[in-house]
């Protein structure tokens, strides 16, 4: 088994790893139900995207994954579609509590238009989203936590609070997102970041997406994930 670098399509797109899954050419190539299939149709979103093509079978198939493509490219649906599949794949989903997929985002702006996309595809599957960020009251906050989520979107310094004041736990995480990771370095989220990573059990499957891949920002992808396939799009980093 070797690595293989690989140029899809055109130079724009960059695939590496060992094994990569081919990409999707429609939605209809996803196993997804018929509700996701539909809450996609209602969002207008005809085919994917470039990196959604690349990304989506690559997630689906469990493996871990770096991302990294400019902003509007439709990197959120990218990892919160798999993200509803992941979690209807779990067995007895009400024996433990916490969240099973955690996302992370700089800014409170960005968390908030993650739990709006994850709502929309979510609703229709019984998936509570829980979003936690400055800004809001920490203890609505504690609160609805307390009283249990399947995802939870949140900002990397407001979480490590909530995570302190143990308003939620991380047994059933399963699943981690960090969005925008390059600017989570630039707002000094690292060491939060961290954190919160060691407080996620070890065989998670990671989802790291940035517009671009400054050395901090390497190092920490190659501590925290497991083989990950790498993608590129467009004339990035
Ligand atoms: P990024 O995170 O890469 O900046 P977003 O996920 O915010 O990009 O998506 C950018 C815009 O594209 C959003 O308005 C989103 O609703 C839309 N979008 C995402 N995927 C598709 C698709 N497959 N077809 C049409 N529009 C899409
Ligand atoms: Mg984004």
């Amino acid at each position: 088994e070797q690595e293989v670098v690989e140029y899809r399509k055109s130079l724009a797109i960059r695939v590496s790893g060992f094994d990569v899954p081919r990409p999707i050419k429609t939605f209809e190539d996803c196993s997804f139900s018929s509700q996701l299939k539909n809450a996609i149709a209602k969002q207008g979103y005809e085919k994917p995207t470039s990196i959604q093509s690349q990304a989506l079978p690559i997630v689906l198939s469990g493996r871990d994954i770096i991302g990294i493509a400019k902003t509007g490219s439709g990197k959120t649906a990218a990892f919160v579609l798999p993200m509803i599949v992941h979690i209807m794949d779990q067995p007895e989903l009400a024996k433990e509590e916490g969240p099973i997929g955690v996302i992370c985002a700089p800014t409170r702006e960005l968390a908030h238009q993650i739990y709006l996309e994850c709502k929309k595809f979510s609703k229709s599957h019984g998936i509570r989203v829980s979003a936690v960020y400055g800004g809001m009251s920490k203890l609505d906050q504690f609160k609805e936590l307390k009283a249990g989520c399947e995802v939870v979107v949140a900002t990397p310094g407001r979480l490590i609070d909530l995570l302190k004041m143990k308003a939620l736990t991380m047994l059933r995480a399963t699943y981690l997102v960090l969005d925008e990771a390059d600017r989570m370095f630039d707002l000094g989220f690292e060491p939060q970041i961290r954190s919160i990573v060691g407080q996620i059990r070890p065989d998670r499957q990671t989802l790291l997406f940035s517009a671009t891949m400054p050395g901090r920002v390497e190092k920490l992808a190659r501590e925290i994930l497991s083989d990950p396939v790498r993608v590129t799009v467009g004339d990035v980093g």
